[in-house]
């Protein structure tokens, strides 16, 4: 068995697994090491797939419960949700996934190494815990991603008082839920939640839900939420949480001062994540870090030669948005810069957003507010999925996409949409922005017809001359 290799990568998440293919594929030998007992660390196993998945079974539940609008007929009966066959679904498809990246190793001869690993130096990495052996890397890549973190004061029992971790196993609805935190993973699992049928308090300590969001969006989605019975309580923190007998207490004190007091079933603490670091020997190599997270270049070069590293454990200078997308992208870069191609560092100002939740969120680029403070004369062109004929036959009508462009060359800044389709039409702004588009130029991209995407054309019409053509 050889234990030397031209690239070794930690941590088999989005950004180190998709490393290893791409450095296979430009023909160097590669080894995983991770200690999981399936690749595709957090999206694929905790993440981004398991939530999705749930939020289809919440679609199709939608739709069955709406079926008489749409002239179906089922049998008489309570509509419901049977929890073991959405959790068995669930796993079909995340297994289906997980194996397909096994079969991509083995397609491009990467091995798998099962165990932890730890930095040695000079190239060296000792794996324990699990198939024991001492590698030898001409170059490392580090991906071991994040985890879920708490807030002090809160003690996380993984039963009463939970994380998306166990979230996304549950084996039965709770009639209540309160969830801290309003970013993409609080929002998406209220709406899960809601759909199932639980009662959901969602309580965020900003002004605002979602709040990197523009602010449009942020209040869209409070109506939205607030229709759909969803407590929203916003400028308000959770100072205290037991669980008991009678479900967990939690008290909160809103913004004007005012202590509030929830009960509820669960309480699911989402309130971000933090590096995985611990145990990893980055500091005894001599790697920069910040806060637990190492430090990179924008190239994802360490401080230390021949180590580099990607994903949700790095942070670079300006914002490093902990997202599936974003770490695969600098696996492919770290990959293609190992093997000696050209490769250039990433423009961060322009990585969708996606939010799953119902209404879904889609946005790329500056918001309203960040545009107006970094000094451009701003206009908006704003179209309401609402009048959209293909919204209409969808029955999705809630929402709107809204373009943030410069008065001055009409450059578009940024793309926010809330609405049906919005995480897959923001791709069509992700390259408006990146090829530097007009709003005008986004008015003579014909737009097919029917579709969601003409609220694209129709807000760029708005954005150019100062109003959309069907309004
Ligand atoms: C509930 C939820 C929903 C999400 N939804 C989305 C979404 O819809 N879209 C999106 O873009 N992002 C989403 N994300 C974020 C996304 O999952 C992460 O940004 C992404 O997984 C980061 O990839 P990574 O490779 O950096 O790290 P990770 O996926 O965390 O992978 C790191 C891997 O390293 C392994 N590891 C760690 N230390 C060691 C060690 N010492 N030795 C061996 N192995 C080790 C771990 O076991 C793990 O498998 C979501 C996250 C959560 C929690």
């Amino acid at each position: 068995m050889a234990n030397e290799f031209d690239v070794v990568v930690i941590g088999a998440g989005t950004g180190g697994y998709v490393a290893a293919i791409r450095a296979a594929q430009l023909g160097m030998q590669v080894a995983v090491v991770e200690k999981q007992k399936a690749l595709g660390g957090t999206c694929l196993i905790w993440g981004c797939i398991p939530t999705k998945a749930l939020l289809e079974h919440a679609h199709a539940l939608k739709v069955v419960q709406h079926a008489k609008d749409w002239g179906v007929t089922i049998p008489a009966g309570e509509v419901g949700i049977d929890m073991a066959q959405v959790q068995a679904r669930k796993d079909r498809v995340v297994t289906g996934l997980t194996k397909g990246v096994e079969f991509l190793f083995k397609k491009h001869k990467i091995e798998w190494i099962k165990g932890t690993a730890r930095l040695a130096g000079n190239g060296r990495i000792d794996v324990f815990e699990g198939d024991t052996r001492t590698l030898q890397a001409k170059e490392i890549v580090v991906a071991t991603g994040s985890t879920v973190r708490g807030v002090p004061g809160i003690e996380i029992d993984r039963t009463q008082i939970i994380t998306s971790d166990e979230a996304i196993g549950l084996k039965a609805v709770p009639k209540s839920i309160a969830i801290m935190g309003s970013g993409a993973v609080g929002v998406e699992f209220a709406s899960i939640f809601r759909s199932f049928g639980s009662e959901v308090t969602i309580i965020e300590l900003l002004p605002r839900l979602v709040p990197v969001e523009d602010e449009a969006v942020s209040a869209e989605l409070e109506k939205s939420f607030r229709k759909r019975g969803i407590k929203v309580l916003t400028g308000t923190t959770v100072t205290s949480a037991k669980g008991g007998a009678k479900g967990v207490d939690i008290e909160a004190r809103t913004g004007d001062g005012k202590t509030q007091k929830i009960n509820a079933e669960l309480l699911l603490v989402a309130v971000g994540r933090g590096p995985v670091t611990t145990g990893l020997g980055a500091e005894g190599i001599g790697l920069q870090m910040d806060r637990g997270y190492i430090k990179v270049d924008p190239l994802f070069r360490t401080s230390v030669p021949h180590v580099s590293a990607v994903g949700d454990v790095i942070t670079i200078d300006g914002p490093h948005p902990q997202l599936a997308h974003v770490s695969s992208h600098e696996g492919v870069i770290t990959a293609e810069r190992l093997a000696g191609r050209h490769v250039e560092p990433i423009d961060y100002r322009h990585v969708p957003g996606c939010t799953y939740c119902d209404p879904e969120i889609g946005s790329v680029g500056l918001t309203e507010a960040q545009a107006r403070a970094a000094g451009y004369d701003v206009k908006i062109g704003t179209f309401p999925f609402g009048v959209l004929g293909r919204a209409k036959m969808a029955a999705e009508t809630e929402g709107f996409v809204k373009i943030v462009a410069d008065r001055k060359y009409d450059e578009v800044l940024g793309v926010h949409m809330i609405g049906p389709r919005s995480t897959e039409l923001v791709a069509e702004a992700v390259l408006a922005l990146r090829l530097e588009c007009t709003s005008e130029e986004l008015v003579h991209t014909i737009h097919a017809h029917p579709t969601f995407a003409e609220a694209i054309g129709e807000a760029a019409h708005a954005a150019a001359h100062g109003a959309p053509l069907h309004m």
